[in-house]
């Protein structure tokens, strides 16, 4: 029996579907059955493996949606009938994997008061064309970090069904909020009823059931917001939003459904009680203390940390409509956040690759890797394990994708000349393959 193209799903919806699969499989063969035959030869130049290694010269046999073999070129006998792709002069890389986007946004998104203009009909669509800059960008895994009215949701299904092009989808769904937060929409008349820009929820026993309610609808994890935001109003960045006994019900709760459950923290305060309630991973985590610093060692807790969007909202808020409070607080921010963030990363914090990509920086995902480099200290092979065997771990799917190894899913890129010597090299992919499928080959 061939190995099904449903491994395109996520894991536990692979999980499943796989008894209906194994049963339709004995009475039909279909297009995907013969594509999975395809077998694919890649030459390179230099491959970067995503574990801290690299090989020279090294060819890659894909056969279907698998890494089939890999090694040096010399040792690699072309099968015949092979489509043999030469990506001489270039470095093949895994796909690029970004923990933290918001993948159904839009280029005018207005920051906190988009929920009074556009709904899920609209991030819907808005997803659509940013999956395929997405994809073109070389990201062939993405981790959604909230999204209205479970867009997101939708996106990753007509994805993984081959309905619309993309990366691989896990998606939160909505976040959860307190009343008054990160999440809510705030500074308007109480006699107007405005909806959150994720889920609302207080209380241990509400928040049990909105967990359960996100992945009874499709969620792969859970976002709850533990300090105030940038993009919100009335709330200050360093302020706790949820008690610790709150955020122990979530994760106790996401954990007995199998999810992760992941942060948005910039205060340290905040940050520590998410680390302790046991997160896998924080998002942004701007202002971490020393204190924080031990508590993330200590846990394995990663930290997102989407440098670049603090730079995009200073520099095109405006023309985004983002209001002025938020543009302020980004100012203050990115202030404040280098030494933190910078000491954490030295330290040995666990850092995945993340942009918070909404606005118009869907697609331009890989400039976070320049200022990562610049502002944590990182070295140009650091970064990109960040984004790919670090982002996986983080996943729990490292088993499946993240580095280029025999067995593991066939999602790679490829790039002019070799991104260690400049980074900015990845902002330029010209080959992309998800799954053993070519989205992207241009010659140089
Ligand atoms: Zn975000």
């Amino acid at each position: 029996m061939k190995p099904r193209r449903l491994i395109a799903y996520p894991a536990h919806t692979l999980r499943s579907f796989l008894c209906l699969t194994l049963l339709w499989s004995f009475f039909t063969t279909n297009d995907a059955s013969a594509q999975s035959d395809q077998v694919t030869v890649i030459k390179a130049d230099k491959v970067i493996i995503g574990d801290g290694t690299t090989m020279n010269s090294a060819s890659l046999v894909i056969i279907g949606d698998r890494i089939s073999k890999i090694g040096p070129s010399t040792s690699i006998e072309i099968p015949t009938g092979a489509n043999v792709i030469d990506l001489s002069n270039h470095t093949v890389l895994p796909g690029l994997m970004d923990m933290h986007t918001h993948i159904n946004s839009s280029d005018h998104d207005g920051g906190d008061m988009s929920v009074l203009r556009e709904h899920g009909a609209h991030g819907a669509i808005y997803g659509v064309v940013n999956a395929e800059k997405t994809l073109q960008a070389g990201f062939t895994t993405i981790r959604n970090a909230g999204a209205l009215h479970y867009a997101d949701v939708a996106l990753r299904d007509l994805i993984a069904q081959g309905i619309v092009p993309g990366p691989r989808m896990y998606v939160a769904a909505a976040s959860l909020g307190i009343t008054g937060g990160h999440s809510d929409v705030n500074g308007w008349s109480p006699l107007i009823d405005i909806p959150g820009t994720g889920m609302v929820v207080d209380g241990p026993d509400n928040l049990r059931m909105a967990v359960r309610t996100l992945v009874k609808f499709g969620a792969d994890h859970i976002k709850i917001v533990a300090t105030g935001g940038i993009l919100s109003s009335g709330d200050a960045v360093d302020h706790p939003q949820y008690s610790d006994e709150e955020l122990r019900a979530v994760v106790e709760e996401a954990d007995r459904l199998g999810r992760k459950v992941i942060a948005h923290a910039h205060g340290a305060e905040g940050l520590k009680a998410a680390v302790r309630a046991g997160v896998a991973s924080i998002e942004h985590g701007s202002l971490i203390d020393d204190e924080g610093i031990e508590l993330m060692k200590e846990k394995g807790a990663f930290i997102v940390p989407t440098l670049l969007i603090l730079d995009e909202i200073i520099e095109f808020g405006e023309e985004r409509g983002i209001p002025d409070y938020s543009i302020q607080k980004a100012i203050e921010m990115s202030g404040l956040r280098e030494t933190a963030m910078r000491k954490a990363y030295q330290e040995g914090v666990r850092f995945a690759f993340g942009t918070d990509a909404s606005g118009n920086l869907h697609g331009r995902n890989a400039q976070e890797f320049k200022v990562m480099i610049e502002t944590l200290g990182a070295t140009p092979m650091q970064v990109i394990k960040n984004a790919t065997s670090d982002a996986a771990e983080l996943l729990g799917i490292l088993d499946q994708v993240g580095t280029l190894e025999a067995g593991k899913w066939a999602d790679l890129i490829a790039v002019p000349g070799n991104p260690l010597d400049d980074i900015t090299l990845l902002e330029k992919v010209s080959f992309v393959m998800k799954a053993g499928e070519i989205h992207k080959h241009k010659d140089n």
